[in-house]
């Protein structure tokens, strides 16, 4: 009935699965019929405290009870403070804008960028270079600013100029030219197959472009909030970027993005604005989601989690050497590469019959992406459903 509903009345742009999802608790679901899935997805690195977190909950109850929004024209006391924790946390002095998504926060660092080219350089420089698989979002200009042709479909044309893609890093040296104000990459990418980059070869990078002036944006949409085990996955490959992204994980579900910047100085009052963005209910939700992980990472939890989580992934991989090779990825975002892009497709399918949801990203790689507090129990839960799954399509 639902099915139908949702076929009549939502736009069809979802390959969407419709089972009826009621509740959750940490990384277990439950649908309309009871039956439980373990979920090594968290909504796609989003739900990072779990599901039906009673301090999540209740931080959300209280503010909505109180506030849930004013507008940016007057002081929003949970949004200043959230920005304290962000500065604080990442251990650096910076400033931060509150949007509503990972594309919104990519949308005002690239205007942060070409302000930057304007006031300093007298608008001669305005181009970003990006990686080639990368994923950067979905609006006109951050899906130009994406590295993957598919998604630049004519359809939607014409797209913003300024954009360009470099198949790694190393290339990025030669591909600067004097028009270019920015290198915005991601540190693991997420969509592109899992995949860290090097520690030396991005400081070194860093480095660079620093000397030249050009601004180091880093998307961290997915990495950051403790998935790659620090705050920010910068704090991990210990670099200074110009300007870095957050969304996703931030909030645990309540829609928010942040572009966080040590250039304090280049928007000006008029410059960018959200409706929406760092509300009373999205900053609370932030606020509380940080306090949350901040204990977790200092009580030790978090990384006996990933300690054991790759532990188990490993085990898993290495019991099916036809289907899986190299493990990939950091924290609790993880890949396992499959050699049989169609087998891989199978495994999902029958994952989900099994009772554990998982991920696909770029074309052969199966994803893991869950809740930071995901429990031991849950881990092997979720690995004994996978190798069941495994033995079915084998
Ligand atoms: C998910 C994602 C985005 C887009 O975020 P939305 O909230 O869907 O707009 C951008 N960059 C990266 C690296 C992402 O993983």
């Amino acid at each position: 009935m639902y099915k139908e509903m949702d076929s009549e009345y939502v736009l069809n742009t979802y390959p969407r699965n419709y089972v009826n999802f009621k509740h959750g608790q940490n990384a277990t679901l439950f649908d309309d019929k009871g039956k439980d899935y373990i979920d090594f997805t968290s909504g796609i690195g989003v739900t990072s405290v779990g599901h039906g977190n009673a301090r999540l909950a209740t931080a959300i109850a209280d503010q909505a009870s109180n506030l849930i929004h004013t507008s940016n024209l007057y002081l929003i006391e949970p949004q200043a403070k959230l920005a304290k924790k962000i500065s604080e946390l990442y251990g650096q002095n910076v400033g931060t804008f509150f949007a509503n998504s990972g594309a919104e926060a990519n949308e005002g660092a690239i205007k942060l960028a070409r302000k930057y080219g304007q006031k300093n350089f007298d608008g001669k420089r305005y181009k970003i270079i990006t990686l080639a698989h990368s994923f950067h979002g979905r609006t006109i200009t951050t899906v130009k600013a994406t590295g993957q042709d598919s998604f630049h479909k004519p359809d939607f044309s014409p797209y913003p100029k300024g954009f360009s893609y470099e198949p790694n890093i190393e290339a990025i040296y030669s591909a600067v030219d004097d028009e270019t104000v920015a290198v915005m990459i991601e540190l693991v990418q997420g969509e592109g197959g899992v995949q860290p980059f090097d520690k030396e070869e991005i400081q070194k990078l860093a480095l660079f472009l620093k000397e030249k002036e050009i601004l180091f944006i880093v998307d961290e949409v997915q990495t950051g909030i403790y998935r790659s085990g620090e705050f920010l996955a910068t704090n991990l490959y210990d670099i200074q970027p110009d300007i870095i992204t957050l969304a996703k994980g931030l909030a645990g579900g309540v829609p928010i993005g942040a572009v966080v910047t040590t250039h304090k100085d280049i928007f000006e009052v008029g410059d960018h604005g959200s409706t929406f963005g760092g509300n009373f209910l999205s900053a609370r939700a932030g606020l509380e989601v940080l306090d949350i992980l901040e204990s977790y990472k200092n009580s030790g939890e978090l990384d006996e989690a990933f300690i054991y989580f790759d532990e188990k992934l490993k085990e898993f991989g290495s019991m099916f050497p036809k289907l899986f090779g190299e493990v990939v990825g950091l924290g609790l975002m993880r890949g396992l590469r499959c050699f049989d892009s169609t087998d891989l497709s199978a495994l999902i399918d029958i994952a989900f019959k099994e009772g554990v949801l998982v991920l696909k990203s770029g074309r052969n790689t199966l994803r893991f992406l869950p809740p930071l507090t995901i429990s031991k129990a849950e881990i092997d839960e979720g690995f004994k459903r996978l190798t069941n799954a495994y033995k079915t399509i084998n």
